[in-house]
């Protein structure tokens, strides 16, 4: 449990950071559809607005627990619930 809690800690400090860094702007994209991905995609965690990155190189996740990510791979408990969208650099 207590590596669950330090990736829970690091997910907030990256989307703290990243949403002062990037303007984030939603992907077209159909439901139901495979999520798209890429290094600038990101997915927008409908019930925490947690956004971690599509492509994950770092341990990541979402607030509410729905995305965790390590190593380029993203694991979603309930895709119906996150948003894909494309982080700009401000
Ligand atoms: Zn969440």
């Amino acid at each position: 449990m207590q590596t669950a809690a330090l990736t829970n800690t690091k997910g907030k400090f990256l989307k703290l950071d990243m949403r002062k860094i990037y303007r984030f702007v939603p992907v077209e994209y159909k439901a139901g559809e495979a999520l798209p991905l890429g290094g600038d995609i990101y997915y927008e965690c409908g019930d925490c607005n947690g956004i971690v990155n599509s492509v994950p190189h770092l341990p990541s996740a979402c607030e509410c627990g729905n995305m965790t990510g390590n190593k380029g791979a993203i694991t979603i408990k309930k895709p119906e619930v996150v948003t894909p969208v494309r982080g700009k650099l401000k």
